[in-house]
């Protein structure tokens, strides 16, 4: 039995799509090896940018930071539901019956196909969120974190951040512009996610990877 590594993250890198006001992220070069010696990068970058998680703190006044989360927030089984057919709705609680023992799962993430529009104005549009009805069968079914390959589970419009509040307010991580979702379909895998140790993040990005048991 080996397992397969697959990587859900999107590179980080100058002029990588930011979600809209946003100041821009740079990596610049600040030592090099002709003249330093060495080569060294500084990176100023904000803390939800690319692949990331929100940690409750991102939207809830008595929210944990991401360095106040256990480890085992981070890491844990996980199956992708197709939501595809969603686009420009709200997914239906409904979508939760397909899954045999839900129980057993720390994470469900949802693919919408919307990483393949990564770096076009699409990418903003349009994509589907969760109904407050599915919100509320998540926030029951005991997980760890839910994951979307969009860039909020709040409409691009939303002021009030009612999914967010939702779902962090019950303990969960989230975690925004997944990618490669559809190399996992409808089949169980380990998902790791853990952030940099960094003091009273409210989010960060990660590098989100399936572990998925070849057998
Ligand atoms: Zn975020």
């Amino acid at each position: 039995m080996k397992q397969i590594l697959i990587d859900l993250s999107h590179p980080i890198r100058n002029g990588m799509p930011l979600f809209p006001g946003t100041p821009a992220l740079q990596i610049s070069q600040l030592n090099d090896l002709k003249e330093n010696g060495f080569r060294e990068k500084q990176i100023t970058l904000t803390t939800h940018v690319g692949t990331h998680l929100d940690a409750p703190a991102h939207i809830l006044e008595d929210g944990k930071f991401l360095d106040r989360l256990p480890l085992s927030q981070f890491y844990g089984r996980a199956l992708a539901l197709n939501v595809q057919a969603f686009k420009g709705k709200t997914i239906p609680p409904q979508i939760f019956d397909s899954i045999v023992d839900p129980e057993s799962l720390d994470f469900i993430l949802f693919h919408t196909n919307y990483a393949k529009l990564w770096g076009s104005e699409e990418y903003w549009k349009d994509f589907p969120t969760l109904s407050p009805e599915a919100a509320g069968r998540i926030i029951k079914m005991n997980l760890k974190g839910i994951g979307f390959d969009v860039a909020t589970v709040d409409p691009m419009d939303s002021s009030e951040y009612l999914i967010h509040k939702k779902i962090l307010s019950a303990g969960l991580i989230i975690i925004e512009n997944l990618t490669n979702l559809d190399k996992i379909l409808n089949q169980r895998f380990i998902l790791s996610v853990f952030p940099l140790n960094i003091h009273e993040a409210d989010g960060f990005p990660v590098r989100a990877v399936a572990m998925v048991e070849n057998r």
